[in-house]
This record gives C-alpha cells, sequence and structure tokens, in this order.
C-alpha cells in the first residue's frame, strides 16, 4: 500500500497540534475512559479528587484542563492517589 493511502486509512495529526486541537471529543472520552478502567488501588477516593479539582479550578496555573506548573492533565494527576500537586495545594 503506497503511503498515501495508508495515511489516508490511518489519519494522524500534527505532531505540533494539541490534543485538544486534534479532536476535543475524543480527548474527553479517553479521559473518561483511563479514568473508569483505573484500579481501586492506584484511584485517589472520590471525595479526595473532588477536593484536587476544586483547588485546581481556584489556582491561577490551571490552563485548558492543564497544569501550568507541571503540564499534566490535572484530571489525570488528580486521580492518580500518590500524585501531588508541584506546588502543593494538595
Ligand atoms: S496541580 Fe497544583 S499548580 Fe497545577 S493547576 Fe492544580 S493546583 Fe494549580
Amino acid at each position: 500500500m503506497s503511503e498515501n493511502r495508508e495515511e489516508k486509512k490511518n489519519p494522524r495529526f500534527c505532531r505540533r497540534c494539541l490534543l485538544e486541537e486534534a479532536d476535543p471529543e475524543a480527548y474527553q472520552r479517553d479521559l473518561v475512559s483511563v479514568l473508569a478502567r483505573m484500579d481501586r488501588e492506584t484511584r485517589t477516593p472520590p471525595a479526595e479528587y473532588e477536593r484536587r479539582l476544586d483547588a485546581c479550578r481556584a489556582c491561577g496555573r490551571l490552563n485548558a484542563g492543564t497544569c501550568e506548573a507541571c503540564g499534566c492533565y490535572v484530571e489525570l494527576r488528580a486521580a492518580v492517589r500518590r500524585q501531588k500537586c508541584p506546588y502543593r495545594k494538595w
């Protein structure tokens, strides 16, 4: 199969694109899917998860779901029990 036909069959986005720009709906679906599959030992308990997200919502470093301090997607970082805010807000 030629390279052009292969790219049409399996489209890729530019490596310089943000995930949100490439396909925001797919990103949201993937995020929900990853969180749903995370095992209980790894996952932050629900009340603590919400507390962490509240801190991120009130933080000036939150930018479109990412933390400007560490570059993480805050919903993923906050969902992992052992993770910490780089500024010790949670
Ligand atoms: S992880 Fe910490 S520094 Fe980053 S957005 Fe959340 S509260 Fe702010």
